[in-house]
C-alpha cells in the first residue's frame, strides 16, 4: 500500500528542491500517496494566513510529513511557519544529521554528529514585546523540567536506539542560572537512567569553538531551541554547509521532516541550488517508515554522486562560479541514474 505522506513544497527553492527528492524517493519503487498542502507567504491572498487549518489538519491525519523551507520576514510581519508548525503540532525534537559525505571538500572528513535542538520552547516561545516602543523590547525564554526532560530523553533514547556512545548537554548555565540551570540539572538526573550512555556537558561558547576544532570528539549533542538552531548550521559548515544538511521534527506521534536550511530566495526559480540536503531528509523519511532498503540506495547514490563530483550543484564545486556545475533536477537525475 502507498505511504500517505504531506507534502509541503514550500517557498523560495523549496518547491524545487522537494521536486527533486520526490522524484528521487518515488525512483526508489516505494509507492507514496502525497497529500501535497500549500503554505508559507504566496498562500497569505488565498487563505488570509501562511499557515492555513487544512496543512496542520493534513499531519495530524497522515502523522507524517515532509516540507521544503517557508521564508520568514525578518523583523517584521508573520510569525515563522516553520516555528508554529514545530509548537503547534508539538513536534519538541528537531534532529539534525551532520555526516560527511565522501567527496565534499571541507575542513575534517568522517564527522558523524547528530544536534537534538529543543523545538518548542526556549527564546523561540514567541512570548516578546516592546517595553517602550522604538526604545526597548523583551524576549522570554521559557524553560521547562517537561520540555527538558523529553528532549533529554529523546537524545540518550536516540543514542541507545544507533548505537552511538555519548550524549552531551550544550548549555549556558553559568550566565543563564535559572532557565539553562533548569536544563542542566535535569539533563544529569536524566543520564543517571542511561549508564551505558557517557554523558558530559559543555558551555555552548566552548561548544562552538570546540566543533570548530574537535568535533570527532563529540556524538549527540542536545540543547535549548536557539543553541541548536545556531550550532547546528555551524555543524553543517563542517561536512559542506547546508546543501548537504538533512533534518526532521519529531513528536510523540507525528514527524515532519525538513532540511536544516533555508529558503535561499535569491537563488528561487534558477533551478541552481543543491538538492542534497532534501534528498538525504528524504533518506530520513524512507528510514521512519520503515523502508530501509530504499533508504539505503539513495543514501549510496547521493554519496555515488557526489563522491564522482561531476553531476553536482555549484556549491559542491571547487569554485562557485564553475561553470560545469548542473542544477538542481539535473543532480537529483544524476541520483536516480546511480540508483
Ligand atoms: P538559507 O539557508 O536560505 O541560506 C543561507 C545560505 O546558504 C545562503 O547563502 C544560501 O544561498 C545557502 N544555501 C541554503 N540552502 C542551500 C542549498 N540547498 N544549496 C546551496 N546553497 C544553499 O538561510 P537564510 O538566508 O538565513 O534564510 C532565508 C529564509 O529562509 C529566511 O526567510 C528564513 O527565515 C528562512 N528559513 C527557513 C527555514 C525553514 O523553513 N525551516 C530554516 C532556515 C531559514
Amino acid at each position: 500500500m502507498a505511504h500517505r505522506v504531506t507534502l509541503i513544497p514550500g517557498d523560495g527553492t523549496g518547491p524545487e528542491v522537494t521536486e527533486a527528492m520526490r522524484r528521487v524517493v518515488e525512483a526508489t519503487g516505494v509507492a507514496f500517496d502525497w497529500d501535497v498542502q500549500e503554505a508559507g507567504a504566496d498562500v497569505i491572498d488565498k487563505y488570509g494566513t501562511p499557515l492555513p487549518d487544512s496543512v496542520l489538519d493534513s499531519i495530524r491525519t497522515n502523522k507524517v510529513a515532509i516540507k521544503g523551507p517557508i521564508t520568514t520576514p525578518v523583523g517584521t510581519g508573520f510569525r515563522s511557519v516553520n516555528v508554529a508548525i514545530r509548537m503547534l503540532l508539538d513536534l519538541y525534537a528537531n534532529l539534525r544529521a551532520v555526516k560527511s559525505i565522501k567527496g565534499i571538500q571541507s575542513r575534517y572528513e568522517g564527522i558523524d554528529l547528530i544536534v537534538v535542538r529543543e523545538a518548542t520552547e526556549g527564546l523561540y516561545s514567541g512570548v516578546e514585546h516592546e517595553v517602550i516602543p522604538d526604545q526597548a523590547a523583551e524576549s522570554i525564554r521559557i524553560i521547562t523540567r517537561k520540555g527538558s526532560e523529553r528532549i533529554v530523553r529523546f537524545a540518550f533514547d536516540y543514542a541507545r536506539a544507533n548505537g552511538r556512545k555519548k550524549v552531551t548537554a550544550v548549555h549556558k548555565a553559568n550566565i543563564l542560572k535559572a532557565t539553562c540551570g533548569l536544563f542542566l540539572k535535569v539533563a544529569r538526573e536524566v543520564a543517571e537512567d542511561y549508564p551505558d550512555i557517557e554523558f558530559n556537558d559543555r558551555i555552548v561558547d566552548n561548544m562552538a569553538m570546540q566543533l570548530v576544532l574537535r568535533p570527532h570528539e563529540y556524538d549527540v549533542l542536545v540543547m535549548p531551541n536557539l543553541f541548536g538552531d545556531i550550532l547546528s548550521d555551524l555543524s553543517s559548515g563542517l561536512v559542506g554547509g547546508l546543501g548537504v544538511a538533512p533534518g526532521a521534527n519529531i513528536g510523540e506521534d507525528m514527524a515532519v521532516f525538513e532540511p536544516v536550511h533555508g529558503s535561499a530566495p535569491k537563488y528561487a526559480g534558477q533551478n541552481k541550488v543543491n538538492p542534497t540536503a532534501t534528498i538525504l531528509t528524504g533518506v530520513l523519511l524512507l528510514r521512519h517508515l520503515g523502508q530501509k532498503e530504499a533508504a539505503q540506495r539513495v543514501e549510496n547514490a547521493v554519496a555515488a554522486v557526489i563522491g564522482a563530483g561531476e553531476s553536482v550543484t555549484f556549491d559542491l564545486k571547487p569554485t562557485r562560479d564553475d561553470p560545469t556545475a548542473v542544477g538542481t533536477q539535473e543532480m537529483a537525475d544524476a541520483i536516480i541514474a546511480a540508483m
